[in-house]
């Protein structure tokens, strides 16, 4: 593709998209290359607003726009005794989509990945904890992906838990083993969050 560098360019940079898959990229670029040019610009343009106007919320790193806190943050009708930990933000609208929780949440930011050099001080793990010795939680709902990390990374946020106070509960056992939130149907959420087990 030598013939054509700014092709070449573009392929290189579709590819940094994780999600995308290999063969795609090149669907992709036809598609950006030969959409009405109204709908790139327009496309462009929404990454740049989003990229200024969109950033974590200070408080549980939900996305929050032009505000340091998330709107379910802000919400003062939100129960503050029920906190939900979620790895990312897709796991977090997910269940937020379905309209019936109405407690607040806590977004680590992923998993523990010790070979991905993901640990501890790269999650949201010190903010849930002092969170915990601030708020009136009285229930933390783990709503964290069966995977190994996410049983591991479970495991060592309890360790780091008040000892009492506070009842740990994870979502129903009809998740199916490796599978993400975000990739569930209502249904399924709706029956992992309605019959969650006590830890
Ligand atoms: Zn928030």
């Amino acid at each position: 593709m030598r013939d054509l560098p700014s092709l070449q360019a573009l392929i290189q940079q579709l590819r940094h998209i994780p999600y995308v898959a290999s063969k795609q990229v090149y669907r992709v670029a036809l598609y950006l290359l030969t959409a009405p040019e109204e709908r790139s610009v327009k496309l462009l343009d929404a990454i740049t607003q989003a990229r200024q106007a969109v950033t974590p919320c200070e408080l549980c790193g939900n996305w929050a726009e032009r505000a340091v806190r998330c709107t379910v943050c802000s919400d003062p009708k939100r129960d503050e005794s029920l906190l939900c930990v979620v790895e990312q933000w897709p796991d977090l609208y997910a269940i937020e989509r379905l309209g019936e929780y109405r407690g607040r949440y806590h977004v680590l930011g992923g998993v523990l990945s010790p070979l991905e050099g993901v640990g501890p001080d790269q999650l949201r793990i010190a903010g849930l904890v002092s969170r915990l010795a601030i708020e009136p939680v009285r229930e933390v709902i783990f709503a964290i992906n069966p995977t190994p990390e996410g049983e591991a990374t479970m495991g060592y946020i309890r360790t780091k838990m008040p000892s009492s106070g506070i009842v740990f509960s994870r979502l129903a056992s009809g998740m199916p083993t490796g599978s993400h939130l975000a990739y569930l149907d209502r249904t399924t959420i709706h029956r992992a969050l309605a019959g969650r087990q006590l830890l």
